[in-house]
């Protein structure tokens, strides 16, 4: 048999600017590529949304390698195993790979890589899915950065690699058929909301800096619109790369300044990312371990039936409700919501940060292995630069202020609809008559508010100073 080239696709579910790929095309030998859905010990395995997802993408993925010539294999089990088969009965001489950045997967891929070195497998990684190597950015004093504005500025002045642009091509074949099964039941409807893969995620990046961006800053904050780009379960899984939006922004700034303003903040939005993976990579397993350890002191109230409810939107707070629901129905929720439903768990109600991050892991399409623990912890306070402990968000407050005339509510809490945009964040303040004319019966229709938001958040003062 030929000896092939094998490309191990992780994170990075596309062809443009990913360079383990390009490097295998370049060379004349055949190449396959393989998909592992992981099961080996130290690797978190992924959630339901996000494995919805990946059966999506890898359907579109095989008929797109297909037509470069690349032929996809997918299995399930232990990669450790797996990978060194394959290598096997592909006769690969070469394989290669996009970096992961999480302690458990390197040193997972570092074994492999010794491993198939030591039979004479010629092994490369690559950078395919963040702007800069988080080896690559320090402080002054060369430590790792711990608060985002500096790291901010040090990497907008890094010089940033230009995505790869012609990709050689072999001579297509036929997609192979793939046996996937891997979403589970209650995720179908979920994924009704979303059209997968490489392509589309280039149009919706097209379209949103042709349409949103130039409202970004003012509208990335109000969740009843479409105000930001929704490019987190693309950029989750690599069906696009953190270059090819940056060059994007970067051309389109130089040909239009004005949009400097917008693009500069969406930007530094995208490097929020950056700087979640830096702490991936640079601290203790952030999925389980605070940040700022004396939080691992708190004594969090175990409260099932506040989990069940908070988890299922039920918790009678009207605007966290909408989020948890839209979370459940779409697989993803507004940027500002999140921080609100995070605040009521971590705060209001003293449960564990983490197992607010394990819900959202597991209901996420954009489940990200570094911004879903950072941003966590940076809303319960125990994160890098995360907001100080005494940050406590009022969701009534910030209901009304970023969902002044209640439509996001009212799109996901329906029992809410008829009631006057005074009480749809308070309805628990409004008149028996306005809650009868709005057919609202709290406790039946509609949950009371699980806590009284101003003793809880005493209480959350107190434990946290604590
Ligand atoms: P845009 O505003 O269009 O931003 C563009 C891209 O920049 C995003 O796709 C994302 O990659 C990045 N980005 C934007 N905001 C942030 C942020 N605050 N932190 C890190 N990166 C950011 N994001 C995830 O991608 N996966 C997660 O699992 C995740 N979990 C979160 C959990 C909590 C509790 C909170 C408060 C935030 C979480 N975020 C997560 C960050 C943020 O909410 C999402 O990235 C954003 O809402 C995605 O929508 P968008 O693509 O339209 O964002």
């Amino acid at each position: 048999m030929a000896s092939s080239t094998l490309v191990w696709l992780r994170n990075d579910l596309r062809i443009g600017d990913n360079p383990a790929l390009a490097a295998a095309l370049k060379n004349d030998a055949p190449v396959h590529a393989v998909y592992v859905l992981e099961q080996d010990k130290g690797l978190r395995a992924l959630g339901g949304a996000a494995k919805a997802w990946l059966h999506e993408s890898l359907k579109v993925l095989n008929s797109d390698l297909a037509g470069r010539g690349v032929r996809l294999h997918y299995c399930e089990g232990e990669s450790k195993t797996l990978i060194p088969e394959l290598v096997g009965t592909t006769a690969a001489e070469r394989v290669y790979w996009n970096r992961r950045y999480d302690p458990g997967g390197r040193a997972h891929d570092s074994a492999l890589k010794t491993g198939l070195r030591a039979d004479g497998i010629e092994v490369e990684s690559f950078n395919g899915s963040l702007l800069i190597e988080p080896w690559d950015i320090a402080t002054k004093q060369g430590t790792p950065y711990g608060v985002f504005t500096p790291f901010w500025n040090a990497l907008r002045d890094k010089p940033i690699a230009e995505p790869i642009g012609r990709i050689e091509k072999h001579e297509p074949i036929d997609p192979p058929a793939l046996e996937l099964g891997i979403t589970p039941g209650w995720a179908d409807g979920m994924m009704a909301h979303w059209s997968v893969g490489e392509n589309r995620a280039k149009h919706m990046l097209t379209d949103f800096l042709d349409d949103l961006l130039v409202n970004y800053p003012r509208d990335r904050d109000v969740p009843r619109k479409h105000g930001t780009s929704q490019m987190s379960p693309h950029l989750r899984f690599g069906e696009i790369s953190p270059r090819q939006i940056w060059f994007a922004v970067r051309h389109l700034i130089d040909a239009k300044p004005a949009m400097a303003e917008a693009g500069g903040k969406f930007l530094s939005e995208l490097a929020w990312r950056e700087f979640s993976y830096h702490l991936l990579y640079h601290r203790e397993n952030i999925a389980n371990h605070s940040m700022q350890e004396r939080f691992d002191a708190i004594d969090w109230r175990s409260d099932t039936s506040a989990l069940h409810a908070w988890q299922k939107g039920q918790t009678g707070i009207p605007i966290v409700d909408a989020g948890m629901r839209q979370l459940w129905q779409t697989g993803w929720m507004h940027n500002r919501v999140r921080m609100l439903t995070g605040s009521l768990l971590t705060k209001n109600l003293l449960i564990d940060w983490r197992k607010g991050e394990r819900w959202f892991w597991d209901t996420l399409v954009d489940a990200d292995p570094a911004n879903n623990p950072a941003s966590w912890q940076w809303v319960a306070g125990c994160g890098a630069d995360a907001a100080p402990y005494f940050r406590i968000f009022n969701p009534v407050t910030q209901g009304e202020k970023f969902d002044p005339d209640g439509e996001y509510v009212r799109r996901w809490v329906p029992e809410l609809k008829d009631l006057p945009d005074k009480w749809v964040h308070k309805p628990w303040m409004a008149d028996a008559g306005v809650k009868d004319k709005a057919g609202l019966k709290l406790g039946a229709t509609y949950p009371e508010p699980i806590v009284d938001l101003k003793a809880s958040r005493s209480r959350a003062l107190d434990t946290l100073k604590r």
